[in-house]
């Protein structure tokens, strides 16, 4: 692995035969995630591939000729041309492998990949799942000199990172960009000790052995294991809304709200995101409208305020989406009154859905009591069915799920972890 500036990059990019190169950042969290991931992977593939290091700070009119426009971000040439994925944001080893054997004879990436050594390493605690659950109780356990790993598929933060502001966590006066609570949490537990292992693929969780397979070689053991997996949006399940997800169809204002500006959009739901999330995309959108199936919002008396008092929100009640088609750039919505049954065609550039969550438990099979909608089950001290395992969070089967509980529930699972390990 080498580090080199914009003056080497001819001689040893575009005239270094195969290469990766990394474009990183100081303070960068998702750069610290990649780093000993790529270093891994140089003394994998070293023989092959070539691996580059580029600090982006310092070569930033490199950087921008070559559209790097954040960190990290990894690109790969062969022979002088770019070719493979631009890879950026919290990214992951098994992505990496791929655009690496991309590059490479079939044989010569299978050669490779037998080299590759299991590992196992020892924790008292694993935290699978790195949001506001998870980072807090990674926080109490390392306060309390337990040896926890918080692994997460993503870059820690879960949910609240991609909240546009939050304005209900204590201590802040102003409502804070949910990135940048969501990395204050995850800074606190990583500066305190926690080990995290981010960005990665969880390809096995046995909770009877309370064991997990991180991008398929390395094994981790713990005595406990904390579930702080969260929830993910539920979808409609109407024609064309998985087709249309990502193009079109939009789970996360924070994320895709900008690209609206001066559209009009479609939002459909009427609980607290729906109607918060709305009035966030009329900052960009010229016109949203709320399609709802109820004749009354669920979302609370402050959040329905604002919306009703917002000149750019309208509402359908009483409507349900039946499904989802494209046509050039315009989503159309066939809708239907639910009370007098009659259908309708509704056109926007763009759908935003915010119908609901569902549990993020699906590696764990049935293996664990829940409620029935899939819920985790947890006593008072959050230990679920099985002896050793946790459950915190949006997970678990509880009544509010908000960030406060989340991290309440960390809390408890934490502290109770803390006083059966130490007698
Ligand atoms: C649009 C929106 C706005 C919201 N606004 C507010 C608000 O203003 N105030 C408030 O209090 N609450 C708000 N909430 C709710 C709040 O964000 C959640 O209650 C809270 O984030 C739950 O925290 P958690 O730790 O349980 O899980 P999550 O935040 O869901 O985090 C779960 C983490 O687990 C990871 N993960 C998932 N699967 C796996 C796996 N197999 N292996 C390892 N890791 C995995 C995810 O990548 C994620 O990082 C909002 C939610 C949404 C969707």
């Amino acid at each position: 692995m080498k580090e080199i500036t914009a003056k080497e990059f001819k001689q040893e990019v575009l005239e270094g035969g195969k290469v990766a190169v990394d474009f990183y950042s100081s303070e960068c969290p998702p750069c610290e995630a990649l780093a000993p991931k790529f270093e891994g992977l140089a003394e994998l593939y070293g023989d092959e591939i070539k691996f580059i290091k580029i600090f982006r700070q310092d070569n930033r009119e490199l950087a921008e000729s070559l559209d790097v426009n954040g960190s990290p971000t990894v690109i790969f040439y062969n022979d002088g041309e770019l070719v493979g994925d631009k890879l950026s944001g919290g990214i992951k080893r098994s992505d990496m492998i791929s655009n690496l054997n991309a590059l490479l004879p079939e044989q010569k990436a299978t050669e490779i990949k037998n080299k590759i050594k299991p590992r196992v390493s020892e924790y008292d605690t694993i935290i699978l799942g790195g949001g506001p659950g998870g980072l807090t109780a990674g926080l109490y356990l390392c306060q309390a000199k337990v040896n926890a790993v918080l692994v997460d598929i993503m870059l820690p933060g879960g949910q609240v990172s991609t909240t546009h502001k939050v304005s209900n966590y204590p201590g802040f006066v102003d409502p804070q960009p949910g990135f940048m609570l969501a990395h204050y949490m995850s800074e606190q537990t990583k500066i305190c000790g926690t080990k995290y292992k981010v960005a990665v693929d969880v390809t096995l969780v046995d909770l009877e052995n309370k064991t997990i397979v991180v991008d398929e070689f390395e094994t981790i053991k713990a005595k406990k294991i904390i579930l702080a997996t969260g929830a993910s949006p539920r979808y409609i399940g109407v024609p064309g809304e998985k087709e249309l997800k990502g193009n079109g169809i939009s789970y996360c204002a924070t994320c895709d709200a900008k690209y609206f500006h001066d559209k009009d959009v479609i939002v459909i739901g009427g609980g607290n995101s729906a109607i918060e999330e709305a009035d966030f995309i009329t900052k960009f959108a010229k016109k949203v409208t709320i399609i709802h199936q109820f004749d009354k919002l669920q979302a609370n008396k402050e959040a329905q305020e604002k919306a009703f008092a917002n000149p750019k929100i309208e509402f359908v009640f009483d409507t349900e989406p039946q499904g989802f088609e494209k046509n050039g750039n315009i989503v159309k919505i066939a809708t239907k009154n639910m009370k007098t049954g009659e259908t309708a065609t509704l056109k926007a550039d763009g759908v935003f859905i915010f119908v609901g969550m569902k549990p993020n438990t699906d590696l764990f099979g049935d293996t664990l009591e829940t409620d029935d909608w899939g819920y985790i089950k947890t006593n008072e001290d959050m230990k679920t069915s099985i002896d050793g395992i946790y459950a915190v969070g949006d997970i678990r089967s509880k009544k509010y799920r908000q960030i406060t509980t989340a991290v309440a529930d960390g809390t408890i699972a934490a502290i109770s972890i803390t006083k059966e390990l130490d007698s």
